[in-house]
């Protein structure tokens, strides 16, 4: 090899793999939570206190959350299939895989992480590459 001291990026095919199984593993955890959570609306479909109202409604709120999350990993597996992750759907640079590992279903390099609004809902600037109608948080949880 006359390329030896290049730096050397790992292929992305060699590490997903283990990333497919984070998303596998993620997928069952949100299927199961979805399962308890339907479970537990379905148990409350009168609620008849305040008390269990607003219970109903934070479950209500997780479950939602739960299904977009769902989705997103769903929609993860998907690129990974027909060939398509580990590009940045803002500017289409190759995202590092450290932050792929720390977030399997992210779609956006730190770059374009940075200018997506501090609240959180989710889109960059740039909106213009957004392919599908997938609206909603994109499953960048904030980085401590
Ligand atoms: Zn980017």
């Amino acid at each position: 090899m006359t390329h030896a001291h290049r730096v050397s990026r790992a292929p992305l095919t060699d590490h997903l793999p283990a990333l497919r199984a984070t998303l596998h593993q993620q997928r069952r955890f949100r299927l199961q939570q979805l399962a308890e959570l339907d479970a537990e609306i379905d148990r409350a479909t009168a609620p008849t206190h305040a008390a269990d109202t607003a219970r109903h409604e934070v479950t209500n709120k997780l479950a939602v959350a739960a299904r977009q999350a769902l989705a997103d990993v769903d929609e993860t597996l998907t690129l990974i299939t027909t060939g398509r992750y580990g590009h940045c759907r803002g500017c289409h640079t190759e995202i590092p895989i450290h932050l792929l590992q720390t977030i399997p279903t992210t779609q956006w390099c730190l770059n374009c992480q940075q200018r997506l609004p501090a609240s959180g809902s989710s889109r960059p600037i740039r909106t213009s590459t957004f392919e599908s109608g997938s609206a909603g948080d994109r499953g960048v949880p904030p980085r401590e």
